[in-house]
């Protein structure tokens, strides 16, 4: 029966001996942001709450449901961006349109309930991209940090757009 030699199957290989260069690189790296802040005062940090950096240009806001120019609501249920949202953090609820409200909607379908988890989001901007009728938008407010999970649960009553107010995203 063969003999297995396990120091030798587990010995380094000669180049993986080279790994001190990428611990020295590291090292460098934290030994540059040592002396900025000890010699120079340069500050690592903030003192948040109370001081706060601002955001990138690009960073999108929270989801905003729109609006059409008839006031009606844009979004029809068709749960595509539910579909494509990679995080699955959007939840819709459909119902049909009641005859008395039919002036308020576009079609005879609409969404009751429209939720979205920005425990979850990702802000990928897909749901935005997807929707085929332009109704949801990131282009909402940063979202601030809460102390309590249910505050981070976007409903609809709070994404969609004042009767009346701006109509932006007139992607159609
Ligand atoms: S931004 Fe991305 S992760 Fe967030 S709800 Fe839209 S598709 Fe989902
Ligand atoms: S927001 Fe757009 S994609 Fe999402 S359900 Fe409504 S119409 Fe469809």
């Amino acid at each position: 029966m063969a003999t297995v030699k396990v120091h030798d199957k587990y010995k380094w290989k000669w180049y993986q001996k080279f790994y001190f260069i990428s611990i020295t690189s590291g090292m460098l790296v934290t030994l540059k942001y040592f002396l900025k802040c000890a010699i120079l005062r340069q500050q690592a940090t903030v003192q948040y709450p109370e001081e706060q950096r601002g955001y990138s240009s690009r960073f999108r806001g929270r989801h905003r449901l729109k609006r059409d120019e008839k006031g009606r609501e844009r979004c029809t249920a068709c749960f595509c961006c539910m579909w494509v949202c990679p995080a699955k953090c959007i939840h819709i609820e459909a119902a049909l349109v009641p005859p008395e409200k039919a002036n308020l909607y576009p079609e005879d379908k609409y969404a009751k309930v429209f939720n979205v988890d920005h425990l979850r989001c990702i802000f990928c901007g897909l749901c935005e991209e997807a929707c085929p009728k332009g109704a949801i938008y990131l282009d909402g407010d940063i979202p601030k940090p809460f102390d309590n999970r249910d505050d981070f649960l976007s409903t609809k009553d709070t994404m969609l757009d004042k009767e009346g107010g701006p109509i932006i995203g007139t992607r159609l």
